[in-house]
């Protein structure tokens, strides 16, 4: 068996992206997924397509993903379940109303144009029957919602249309330079390719470790409850400043509801664990914010582990090995970022060159060297 150009460890989204766009610059690609493509975040997410609230320094890219989600079926055939219903971050007081103007003029300063604040009576008629204790908002209205398995369902299709390799059961234990190229070890085999790139979420800091290089990354747990079909009314997804909450309510007429709220998780078994107090807090932050809910039997919960970094910004870079790149970290807001990382990832794979929307991604930004530079 001829070797690929490039190995990829991990299958979840932004593995399959960057094999996409790998794969259509050209280059032969195999994807080395332990469990199954989505098992962990990509297939938990709650699959917001947020620029809201976003840090700054994830803007540039965000920005150019937000355009791509809003022509998703153009790059993999399927529009994902994507719908541009916008999204909203509440406000109770004054306060909050001065602090989300202020937070978004320095946007509008920066040369983006995608928040605006909204006072009361466009709030309630984007959200009818919203509490009326909430004044305002900040809002985003090309943002929106995707859904998660059918964008996991496209991207792995696009993926395998362009060529690419998905070898899913296929746990990596050793990744280690000889000869020029990377060699993957799994049980029951070894992969080779001169380029590697380490896509394994919550697990990127331990393909890194296999490499003999110490990337700080934690783990999160975020939960998610859905309900019983309701009449459609809402159609903005809607959290709550301040607090964590993420309020939709899907085509189907469920309320999807999470926003952050923490279980526990184990990385060796790659188990989550849901944590019912937590869950609890968050249902009632949404009968808070839409009393008329209370009544909504809760169907189904769930949870899913994601690399966690200590600035909340992901590892995008070369390694400090040749020929080995890093994807990892995303936070629990990396599912917006997806189409517009692939194709940074792999024009900087292809190019050699850190393209300027993952310069702020680097590894080395945690080292005393990187924090003096
Ligand atoms: C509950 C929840 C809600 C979320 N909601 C949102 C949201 O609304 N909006 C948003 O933008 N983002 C959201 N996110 C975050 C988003 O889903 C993630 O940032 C994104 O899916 C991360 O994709 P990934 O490919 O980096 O990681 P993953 O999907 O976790 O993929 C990594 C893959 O690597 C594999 N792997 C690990 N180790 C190995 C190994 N040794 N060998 C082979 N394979 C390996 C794993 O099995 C896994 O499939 C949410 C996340 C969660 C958990």
């Amino acid at each position: 068996m001829t070797n690929p150009d490039i190995l990829i460890v991990g299958g979840g989204l932004h593995g399959l992206s960057a094999a996409l766009h790998l794969a259509r610059c050209g280059a032969s690609v195999t994807v080395l997924e332990g469990e199954f493509v989505g098992r962990h975040a990509s297939g938990a997410s709650a699959a917001g397509v947020r620029t809201l609230g976003r840090n700054p320094l994830e803007m540039p890219l965000s920005t150019i993903s937000m355009d791509m989600w809003h022509d998703i079926a153009e790059l993999v055939g399927d529009d994902c379940g994507f719908h541009a219903h916008g999204q909203l971050r509440v406000a109770e007081t004054d306060a909050q109303i001065a602090a989300e103007t202020q937070r978004i003029a320095r946007l509008t300063a920066a040369g983006y144009d995608n928040e605006t604040v909204i006072g009361q009576d466009q709030l309630r008629a984007l959200v009818p029957g919203i509490n009326p204790k909430f004044i305002g908002a900040a809002y985003a209205a090309r943002d929106g919602a995707a859904d998660p398995h059918r964008t996991l369902v496209a991207f792995r299709a696009a993926a395998l249309r362009a060529g690419v390799t998905i070898r899913e059961g296929a746990p990596v234990t050793g990744l280690c330079r000889r000869g020029g190229l990377w060699a993957a070890t799994m049980p029951g085999g070894t992969v080779s390719a001169p380029q590697a790139i380490n896509a394994a979420g919550a697990w990127g800091a331990r393909i890194a470790a296999l490499t003999g290089e110490n990337i700080p990354l934690s783990a999160k747990a975020s939960m998610m409850m859905v309900t019983e079909r309701l009449a459609r009314t809402i159609r903005p997804v809607v959290g709550i400043i301040g607090r964590s909450l993420s309020f939709k309510q899907s085509s189907q007429g469920t309320l999807v509801l999470g926003g952050g709220i923490q279980g526990r998780y184990d990385l060796d078994s790659g188990r989550t664990f849901m944590d019912f107090h937590a869950l609890a807090r968050g249902a009632m932050a949404a009968t808070e914010l839409m009393p008329s809910v209370s009544g909504a039997r809760i169907t189904r919960c769930w949870s899913g582990i994601e690399g966690k970094t200590q600035d909340l910004l992901p590892v995008i870079c070369p390694a400090r090995a040749e020929g080995l790149f890093h994807a990892f970290g995303f936070s629990g807001h990396g599912f917006q970022l997806v189409p517009a990382a692939g194709a940074a990832i792999a024009e900087m794979v292809i190019t050699g060159i850190v393209p300027p929307t993952l310069q702020p991604f680097a590894a080395d930004r945690f080292s005393q060297e990187g924090a003096a530079a």
